[in-house]
């Protein structure tokens, strides 16, 4: 029997056994910290709890990035915002993220290497700032694309040098279309001849009003490359992200999104996951896309062993049957037994779905053929 035991049970639900052991006798039920529970079982202790386990037992479980997450309120703690740095080629982005990368390793909190997973943290004035690191905006609107949203507030980073371009029209776009809070970064204001108040009014005819006109953006002016204007940067995250009162709840089964995914030789399917709500534990049953495993090895951005990663921790895994795609959605079962359930259903339907696109297209062919 591969069910989960009552102590794994109460481990997720961050409850005592105690607890629901006393939850099952009050139903009538007699069991032991090391009892196997059945389906139902898990079900009506989910309940009691407030978690819809239900949905994690029926079909509705195969379409997880639809089910709605409800959770109690009194659950609910403050989160760090995750962050997307989108601009026109060449404007500066990958040299901001390197510097904000490097300049947390001197802060000496994280002390070492950082790895490159795709996505990090750094801590601001006690606080923690999430960064997607994922190649410009293409891996944006490809999640977007596929319903992952994943990022909190954008920062559009434009070069004081060359003002408003195409990447830089689409990315307001696409933070516009997310809804999320947009801050204006105006880089390389070390270039001789840089002007950046004819920028912000570019900038500002986007429908981005700067904050000092009366409207609700702000704009830094920051040199990525000579680490001008960073701190304020970060500070105008924190900021904004508190102003968004972002939350989550810990205590529940992890669900989040995949931000990269590639096949190690050595360690097999490796991918980094956003933890977006709920904690992830070293050994969780899990189903990502449409592969599933169990969490073996847990790493975060310094390359250090985790076994736990709460909400809007970037950490990488291995352990999964399958590499995942950038996008994919994430979630923890109770039961190793229902995220292969799960995952192999998932897979199925995928691998019909394949079959279905490719035989149009053969089609297709036939009729270009002809
Ligand atoms: P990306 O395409 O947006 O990722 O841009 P990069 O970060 O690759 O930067 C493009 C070029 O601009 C590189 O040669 C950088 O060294 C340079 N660059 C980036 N930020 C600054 C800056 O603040 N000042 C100056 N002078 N050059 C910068
Ligand atoms: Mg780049």
């Amino acid at each position: 029997e591969d069910g989960v035991t009552v102590e794994e049970l109460a481990e997720k639900l961050g409850k005592t056994p105690a607890e629901v052991i006393k939850v099952l006798f009050m139903l009538g039920t007699m069991v032991t910290i090391n009892s196997s529970l059945n389906d139902e079982q898990v079900e009506l202790i989910c309940l009691e709890y407030g978690y819809e386990a239900k949905k994690v037992n029926n079909a509705s479980a195969l379409n997880f990035e639809d089910m709605d997450i409800v959770d109690d309120p009194a659950d609910l703690q403050p989160r760090p915002p995750v962050v997307t740095i989108m601009g026109h080629v060449d404007h500066g982005k990958t040299t901001l993220l390197d510097h904000i990368r490097k300049s947390r390793v001197a802060e000496g909190e994280f002390g070492g290497i950082t790895q490159h997973i795709g996505a990090y943290q750094v801590p601001v004035n006690g606080k923690k700032i999430t960064f997607l690191d994922t190649p410009g905006h293409e891996a944006f609107t490809a999640m977007r694309a596929r319903g992952a949203q994943c990022t909190d507030i954008v920062i559009i980073v434009v070069a004081a040098d060359d003002g408003v371009m195409p990447q830089t029209r689409e990315a307001v776009d696409h933070a516009k279309a997310a809804n999320v809070p947009i801050i204006v970064a105006v880089n390389k204001i070390d270039k001789e001849g840089a002007d950046p108040d004819r920028i912000k009014n570019e900038v500002s005819e986007l429908g981005l009003l700067p904050e000092d006109w009366g409207g609700d953006v702000p704009y830094c002016n920051i040199s990525a490359k000579k680490g001008i204007g960073i701190t304020e940067l970060l500070e105008t995250v924190i900021i904004v992200a508190e102003m968004a009162e972002l939350k989550a709840n810990p205590k529940r089964l992890a669900l989040g999104t995949v931000v990269e995914g590639r096949l190690d030789r050595g360690r097999g399917p490796v991918a980094t996951l956003l933890v977006q709500n709920g904690t992830l534990h070293a050994g969780d049953p899990i189903v990502v896309g449409s592969t599933f495993g169990r969490v073996r090895q847990m790493l975060n951005d310094s390359g250090r062993s985790l076994k736990d990663a709460g909400p809007a921790t970037p950490v990488e895994i291995t352990g999964l049957n399958d590499v995942p795609e950038a996008g994919d959605k994430f979630m923890v079962f109770p039961s190793e037994k229902e995220a292969r359930r799960i995952g192999e259903e998932r897979a199925k339907i995928k691998q019909e779905k394949e079959r279905n696109t490719s035989s149009a297209m053969s089609l297709d062919d036939l009729f270009n053929q002809i």
